[in-house]
């Protein structure tokens, strides 16, 4: 019998009827894991003796997950996917993973990732490319990949992402599984490792709406170690789901998603938008209004510009303590200064380098009024113009991407019009005003999945999550398991 393609409101009730014990459980997963390295490469660790918890009333007793590689946990190894942190074993656990722990759930794997969550590929992880279980050509996109790959290969019914632009939210479309980042400090963020810190927030990969609800649910609270953290306890998620969306409206940014702004659009970009106006029919059906509105094409074109400026200049402050000197590999040199260059120069990938040299450009005094503070006030008027419209709507409803995985050797196939880049990353609003955003996925084009994006107002997480159920209450893609990875 097999359980880990099974959800966790499944594997709860079977748990709690006695027809399958944790032990069982963590067995299979264990031996997926190692199953699936072998396929995927996406896992840094494998757990090999968990501590086995048992099954009671809490929905996430006895039921196995897996932590992407950038969460602190006491005693395991912790690296971030990267050189510099290659035998790092943090002292103390993420807040969030100590939340699932209390509950019971058990820690199977540490996920590989995009060193530090710098990147969207899965290939600069120190432990090598991270393969799409879908078709082992492609790549899960990141930097939650490893995450995304073991989701949907069917390894545990949840793990562990975080998403500073799309991290979460793109790996999950790719893979046809459910990604959700909620709210902006709805989660602590003590003990993931920082990029950019006013970008970045926690969240979870899994096969159904209600199993990310639940998800987040423990993973949620207050926490005197965040600054920025909330208190959500009067904030039920997966008890709140109804799927009553009757009179809910939508839009969707028209300039961005319509064929009709492109010029010889490839094959693939015109199966996948058409495929998305498909499942607003689906959406129409259930009563929900969806609108196509323009947005000042200017204020688009903004956003990949200030996404890399806000993230590269955090990122270079916030590793500036990755020295060499406190932890990771001592670097050779005569003096202090050249010990940490030899680290760095030796650690960190080439992307990374790359973006630490922007962020340190961007953040020189002569330079920082026209980058990072204009950078900032960009980022306002993306936030106020969404704030704005979402006083009309519930929610803002994007493809996401320009189709499917693109291939690792190839990695770039997309439309032959050059300006995809804002349809490529437009999730990155999400984190511009910290909006509660889930990615769902929305079927297969060529037999790989593609998904689609709901987007909402801070705090209006439920109005998000009920969307987004009842739309794949009525699509044939819940819970589904990547054949190739299983095979
Ligand atoms: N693709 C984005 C980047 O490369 C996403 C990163 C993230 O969300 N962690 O920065």
């Amino acid at each position: 019998m097999m359980y880990m393609n099974k959800t966790i409101e499944e594997l709860h009730e079977l748990l709690k009827k006695g027809q399958v014990t944790p032990k069982e459980l963590v067995d299979e997963s264990l031996k997926l894991s190692k199953e699936v390295q072998e396929k995927c490469n996406a896992f840094v660790t494998i757990i090999d003796k968990p501590k086995i918890m048992p099954a009671n009333e809490n929905m996430l007793s006895g039921i196995p997950f897996g932590i992407k590689d950038n969460y602190s946990t006491e005693g395991i190894l912790s690296t971030g996917s990267s050189n510099t942190l290659k035998d790092y074993v943090p002292f103390y656990t993420a807040t969030a993973v100590k939340n699932l722990e209390k509950c019971g759930a058990i820690a199977i794997n540490k996920t590989a990732l995009d060193e530090f969550g710098m990147g969207g590929t899965g290939t600069t992880c120190h432990t090598g490319t991270v393969r799409n279980p879908w078709n082992l050509k492609r790549m899960c996109a990141g930097s939650s990949s490893g995450s995304a790959a073991a989701v949907a290969s069917g390894v545990y019914p949840f793990a562990l992402g975080s998403d500073t632009g799309d991290s979460i939210r793109k790996p999950a479309a790719y893979c046809g599984i459910v990604g959700y980042k909620p709210t902006y400090g709805m989660i602590s963020r003590y003990g993931l490792f920082p990029f950019a810190s006013s970008l970045d927030h926690c969240g979870c990969l899994t096969r159904s709406v209600k199993d990310a609800a639940i998800v987040v649910d423990a993973m949620k609270g207050i926490d005197k170690n965040d600054q920025t953290s909330w208190d959500s306890s009067n904030i039920h998620l997966y008890e709140s789901i109804d799927g009553k969306v009757k009179g809910k409206k939508l839009f969707y940014i028209k300039n961005v998603v319509d064929l009709e702004y492109y010029q010889n659009p490839t094959e693939e970009f015109v199966s996948h938008i058409n495929n998305f106006h498909k499942t607003l029919e689906i959406l129409e059906k259930c009563g929900v209004t969806v609108e196509g509105i323009e947005i000042d094409r200017n204020l688009l074109n903004a956003i990949p510009s200030v996404y890399v400026c806000l993230s590269c200049a955090e990122a270079t402050s916030n590793m500036s303590n990755l020295t060499g000197i406190i932890f990771g590999p001592r670097g050779n040199g005569k003096n202090i200064n050249e010990m940490m260059k030899d680290h760095r120069t030796k650690g960190f990938s080439p992307l990374i380098k790359r973006r630490f040299v922007i962020g340190s450009y961007i953040l020189q005094k002569e330079n920082q009024e026209k980058y990072f503070v204009n950078a900032q006030r960009v980022r306002r008027l993306i936030v106020d113009k969404m704030k704005e419209l979402f006083k009309t709507y519930d929610g803002l409803i994007m493809p996401v991407g320009t189709g499917i995985a693109p291939l690792l050797d190839n990695p770039k196939d997309s439309v032959s019009n050059d300006d995809v880049s804002v349809l490529e990353e437009h999730l990155q609003i999400g984190n511009f005003g910290g909006f509660p955003s889930i990615t769902i996925p929305d079927g297969f084009i060529d037999d790989m999945p593609v998904g689609i994006n709901i987007t909402g107002n801070c705090y209006d997480d439920i109005n998000v999550l009920n969307i987004a159920y009842a739309l794949e209450r009525e699509m044939p893609y819940k819970n589904q398991i990547a054949k190739e990875g299983m095979k």
